[in-house]
């Protein structure tokens, strides 16, 4: 079979995309397949085209109705005979489709997850086999998965009847534990797996700690360029987006679930077609959106898993032009999300006082409800928790009845206990300095990926970061570095906060905590992390620092090269004066603001008033800890892995770029950092580029920065 033809021939592409014939191929042949890749990687296509080669009918699960108008639209464009059965549509156009589909003169049929549990529906589909299921958003069948939908989790029950089609099952979002779980829930049979593509060479990450009051008004501030619209700002709930949204006036809108549906299609229309440049969402946009040329997509609270705001921050640049993500976080947002787990986890009590109500009839719930005594919102959480583990079911109308599941309580702990993981996971992210797009990629386990640092987010390229600036340190904080620094020499790796008190250097924990990170940043010191198990048996993490090679090695007298962030308070005037009178509005182009004679005149950091240590963290979350935090990323690059010993004539070639480094900076009147951090330094000496195009390739290097200093470097490199 010609895959490579009947793509062009039906879709009118040229090619496939990086790993979608491979995946073509298997499904074709006839293989289970599981597909995660991030959205916008084309994964659509990995069922259509192979629904199309093995004829006959496709059967397509889709959880949105709005995801099934957008594909079942294309593919009609495309000539395709395409029929859809969800609540949307009417009892006519619904039995129309299933003599369509029963004459077999379908080639997809989209159906919602809840149609599979209408009585005699599986049956009805079961009378023609399909030749292809697939399962579109599979990690919503995930107790696991942040939209997790209870109505896909039965959906493996029914899918031995339409066998032996293969099952296909897609997703964007699935860790490993979510990707073992589908496996299981869909009952896939021995799947080919592929899980892909998760790094994007085109997303600039930053991550910002930032008090709760300024967030609005930075992110007016930040959207005030053109360059950073189209923007997805995503707010912690409808209220906050409705506020932010009319701050923002004209050309934004808020969009949540809140609004009736002819309000939010209008958004969403309008986003499209370029009329509004500014959605403010709750979690609820984005799902089936394809506008490829969103710029910006801020945060402005910590999302509630990894997953989720990777699948935010992933609508950003869709059409691969260079685009910027924010998040602003504090630990009181860590705090909210832990509120948000009480209200939405009833305690297990209430779950049992509800479940030995049920009996094996359906009951209608408004009176199961008024003996147990529930507000309507609790107890509609609750039949939603028994149903999610299995303890009761609900038919089409909302009535309940009991079910077989008997160890609900655990289960029901369990998923408790995952949801404060991933809670911690995303604290953990925001609050690690470590290469954003890196940490991501090894969260979603992405094996094949080399995990080199991305050389654009906020931890490698801090001088092009918006939201945070950065600063030289003053003559004190230099000196207090350079006690670190000498601390470390020759010990062993030492635990931070014992540091902190044996130095004495009269700065609390939190500022010390941002000396530790400045000088990772800067590629000086590595932080590891480790546990210890208190007298009560708890178990404690903490960090130890130790010194790098490039630590080790780096001549006393030399600049530090560390960089400072600019302390984050609306209450320093200094600083928002700066802001407004700045020419060039923060934004995807922004450079360093000010110039070195101007950091060095800085007042010193004062320090804040705000907890002095957030260890110890609870324990036991899954991000991050395989092979300790912080230095990881920089461990990992085998380019620039400072213990990989150089030859005689690389370690002339480094020598001869840092004195260029030295005299550039000084005519510029820039640090030494914002000329080439050190570890592109040691790229540069590693992979020797010849021209420009190589210099563009090299990782760490911005673009900006291999136009400007390109020519100076390849003479060095090559004259
Ligand atoms: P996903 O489901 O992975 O988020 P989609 O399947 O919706 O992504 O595809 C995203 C876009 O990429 C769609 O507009 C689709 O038409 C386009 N696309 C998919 N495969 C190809 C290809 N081989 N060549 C060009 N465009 C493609
Ligand atoms: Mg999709
Ligand atoms: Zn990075």
């Amino acid at each position: 079979m010609d895959l490579a033809a009947l793509l062009h021939q039906t879709f009118g592409f040229p090619a496939f995309r990086a790993n979608q014939e491979a995946v073509c191929r298997a499904a074709t042949e006839g293989r289970d397949v599981l597909l995660v890749m991030p959205t916008g990687a084309g994964k659509s296509l990995c069922y259509q085209l192979p629904a199309i080669a093995r004829k006959g009918t496709a059967l397509v699960i889709s959880p949105l109705i709005a995801l099934m108008d957008d594909q079942a639209a294309k593919l009609s464009a495309l000539g395709l005979r395409v029929a859809r059965i969800h609540s949307g549509l009417s009892r006519d156009e619904a039995r129309q489709a299933c003599r369509d589909y029963l004459d077999g003169s379908l080639q997809f049929l989209f159906i919602a997850p809840e149609r599979m549990r209408v009585p005699g529906f599986p049956e009805m589909l079961a009378k023609r086999k399909p030749a292809l299921i697939a399962i579109d958003e599979a990690h919503c069948i995930s107790q696991w998965g942040h939209d997790f939908r209870p109505d896909y989790r039965t959906l493996g029950e029914h899918l031995p009847l339409l066998r032996p089609a293969p099952v296909i099952a897609l997703t964007a979002t699935a860790t490993p534990t979510v990707q073992k779980d589908i496996v299981a829930q869909i009952r896939l049979d021995s799947p080919a797996l592929f899980i892909h593509g998760f790094r994007r060479h085109n997303l600039a990450i930053e991550v910002v700690e930032m008090s709760k009051p300024r967030r609005n008004q930075f992110t007016i501030d930040l959207l005030k360029s053109p360059e950073c619209r189209p923007a997805i700002v995503y707010a912690p709930s409808r209220k906050a987006a409705e506020e932010l949204a009319s701050q923002l006036g004209r050309g934004a809108a808020a969009y949540h679930a809140g609004l009736d549906p002819a309000t939010r299609e209008r958004v969403q229309r309008h986003f499209l077609s370029g009329n509004l440049e500014v959605v403010v969402a709750t979690i609820a946009f984005g799902m089936g959106i394809d506008k490829a040329d969103v710029r910006t997509v801020v945060h402005t609270a910590l999302p509630g898993s990894v997953e989720a705001y990777y699948q935010e921050i992933g609508r950003a640049g869709r059409d691969g032009q260079p685009s910027r993500t924010v998040l602003l976080h504090s630990f009181v947002d860590r705090k909210i999300h832990e509120g948000f787990l009480e209200r939405d986890y009833p305690p297990i009590t209430e779950l049992a006082r509800v479940a030995a109500l049920l009996t094996g009839d359906f009951q209608m719930p408004s009176l199961l409800r008024q003996r147990v005594k529930m507000d309507v919102e609790t107890f509609d959480r609750t039949a939603e928790k028994l149903v999610a583990q299995g303890a009761a079911a609900f038919d089409i109308a909302g009535n309940l009845r009991v079910t077989e599941n008997k160890n609900w309580q655990s289960g029901y702990d369990r998923q408790l206990a995952f949801r404060r993981a991933q809670i911690d996971a995303m604290a953990r992210y925001a609050e690690t300095p470590q290469c954003r797009m890196t940490a991501l990629i090894r969260h979603f386990g992405d094996t094949e990926d080399g995990f080199r640092p991305c050389g654009r987010c906020d931890f490698c390229s801090p001088e092009r970061a918006t939201a945070q600036p950065f600063r030289s340190p003053t003559q004190q904080e230099d000196r207090q570095l350079r006690t670190i620094l000498r601390a470390l020499d020759g010990a062993a790796p030492r635990a931070t906060g014992k540091l902190h008190t044996d130095l004495g250097l009269g700065i609390d924990r939190r500022q010390f905590d941002a000396y530790l990170n400045a000088l990772t940043r800067a590629g000086l010191i590595t932080l590891i992390a480790d546990t210890f198990t208190n007298a009560e048996g708890k178990v404690i993490n903490f960090k130890r620092a130790s010194l790098t090679h490039e630590g080790r090695t780096r001549d006393e007298g030399g600049d530090l090269a560390v960089m400072l962030p600019e302390e984050a308070d609306q209450s320093n005037p200094r600083r928002s004066k700066q802001r407004k009178q700045s020419k060039h509005p923060r934004g995807l182009s922004s450079r360093p603001k000010r110039s070195g004679a101007e950091r060095s005149a800085s007042p010193p950091l004062t320090p804040t008033g705000t907890p002095p240590t957030r260890e110890p963290k609870s324990p036991g979350a899954p991000f991050m800890t395989r092979s300790g935090m912080g230095g990881t990323s920089r461990e990992a690059r085998p380019a620039s892995d400072p213990t990989v010993t150089l030859t005689q004539a690389q370690q002339a070639l480094d020598q001869r770029l840092r004195d260029w480094r030295t005299a550039e900076a000084e005519r510029l009147g820039l640090p030494q950092f914002f000329v080439l951090g050190t570890s592109t330094l040691r790229n540069i000496v590693l992979s020797h580029p010849r021209n420009l195009a190589d210099l563009r390739k090299l990782e760490g290097l911005t673009l900006e920065k291999a136009e400007r200093f390109g020519p100076g470097i390849l003479e060095l490199l090559n004259g």
